[in-house]
């Protein structure tokens, strides 16, 4: 039988409770046992005036963009339109069924006022690796690095070449924090390299042709995370460029040592932090085993011998040729005592001309010099070190390792759709990748502490 409705006229009063209508599987309850913004207000207290009207709840703002960043909505207006007419997203963020949602508008006046001032949306993501490590998600034995390149916002246009600079009349918040960040050396700074071109819209970006793809201006995100459980222990936004990356790299292995006391056994990374200097900071100043290929560049491609075919004698501090020969530091007298250490970092050994002379190998090791050299990096004792472990099995199992970087990477562009940055400049780049890392943490506190009695999500 077709039933029918029977209520002719609206109720003149509702019992509703918005929580009773939240899935009990939804990922935003599962989220929300992990968010305590309590700390929050006492942070922001010094950024707010003791009178006059008061402010949109800072705590709704937070909840709201953790929601969007957790549900792949980075759009600040459309995010408003979904929290008005979403029960849950309601409910995470404390609004019942007639509670104000702020105008898309509020975000960006806080984002460039107290919520920058007070680097907020750091403290948010800090709260989040507190968090994991209190629900005992992070081992703190092992860290892997990586970063991966977020397209710009910008039209590749509107660009000038490099060697031309930026024209006198660029003006706005994005060209602004471009000037401001010249000498950082996660920007601006971090190579004397003349950029092939500049955007005028987004100068801080950075062309790039890093990818197989046609080139394009982009920033990295750059992630270090625990091997445990892939929990992201530090953030940081730079230019797409290497020496930027490896920046970073240190920048959050001391920081994370600051803030959390987290002091990683071993560092597994690709060969982009392979770098002769890079191996010794992590060996030298930090005690890291760097599980890490080393960055070589004294294999030869026209057959000759290759710096590995010479062996290095430590006790004598020489190298042996093929041929059984020694190869020695320069012994000359010079006036000016030198320390015999190139610009570069290298130490160059000589074999003798009268042993290159009368050698059989010599075709085959300089046959245009009349004697071969050896060039030596000051921190080969690293890279040695390095290269052992890389031949060591516990390097294959890091080496697995490493794809669990990757993999968050690849959950940031495709599930949280950060695959290009919706804001501008510098500092725009730092909120966006900070509220995304939070975000994947607060997603894995869900899958690794599901509510008891649900199969994990
Ligand atoms: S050419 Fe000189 S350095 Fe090379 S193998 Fe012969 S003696 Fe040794």
């Amino acid at each position: 039988m077709m039933g029918e409705r029977t209520v002719m006229q609206e109720a003149l009063f509702y019992s509703f409770r918005i929580e009773e209508h939240v899935p009990g599987d939804h990922l935003l309850r599962s989220i929300d046992r992990f968010v305590d913004l309590s700390g929050i207000r006492e942070h922001l207290k010094p950024f707010y005036s003791a009178m006059g009207r008061p402010s949109i709840d800072p705590e709704l703002m937070i909840r709201m963009l953790i929601v969007g960043y957790c549900m792949g909505i980075r759009s600040e207006r459309r995010l408003c339109e979904e929290v008005h007419l979403n029960l849950a997203y309601r409910w995470f963020c404390r609004l019942d069924l007639d509670g104000a949602v702020p105008d898309h508008s509020t975000f960006s006046k806080n984002r460039h006022g107290r919520f920058r001032d007070s680097d907020l949306l750091r403290k948010l993501f800090e709260l989040t690796v507190e968090r994991c490590m209190a629900e005992g998600l992070v081992g703190a034995e092992g860290f892997a690095v990586d970063a991966s390149l977020i397209r710009a916002d910008v039209h590749r246009q509107r660009s000038v070449p490099g060697e031309e600079g930026l024209p006198p009349e660029a003006s706005g918040r994005a060209v602004a924090e471009y000037l401001e960040v010249l000498d950082d050396a996660a920007f601006g700074g971090s190579t004397p390299v003349t950029p092939k071109r500049i955007n005028l819209t987004d100068p801080a970006s950075r062309w790039t042709a890093a990818t197989r793809e046609r080139a394009f201006y982009a920033y990295s995100t750059n992630y270090l995370i625990d091997l445990d459980h892939a929990v992201i222990v530090d953030v940081e936004a730079t230019t797409a460029i290497r020496q930027a990356e490896v920046l970073a790299q240190r920048r959050m292995i001391e920081r994370t040592q600051e803030r959390f006391g987290l002091w990683p056994e071993k560092l597994v990374a690709d060969t982009a932090y392979g770098s002769a200097p890079n191996l010794a900071w992590l060996v030298e100043e930090r005690g890291i085993e760097p599980h890490i290929p080393v960055f070589e560049k004294s294999a030869r491609n026209d057959g000759t011998f290759a710096r590995s075919d010479f062996t290095y004698d430590h006790e004598d501090d020489s190298y042996i040729c093929p041929a059984g020969n020694r190869l020695r530091r320069s012994n000359r007298n010079f006036s000016t005592p030198r320390s015999g250490i190139d610009k570069d970092g290298s130490i160059r050994y000589r074999a003798r001309q009268q042993d290159c002379q009368t050698c059989t190998l010599r075709q085959r090791c300089t046959p245009n010099m009349p004697a071969r050299k050896v060039t030596r990096s000051v921190y080969e004792g690293a890279r040695d070190l390095t290269r052992e472990i890389t031949a060591s099995d516990a390097y294959r199992v890091s080496s697995r390792q490493r794809k669990k970087v990757e993999m968050l990477f690849a959950h940031l562009k495709r599930i949280l759709k950060l695959d290009r940055v919706r804001l501008r400049g510098p500092n725009g780049t730092k909120d966006e990748f900070h509220l995304a890392a939070a975000a994947q943490n607060l997603r894995k506190l869900v899958k690794m502490k599901p509510i008891p009695g649900l199969a994990p999500a």
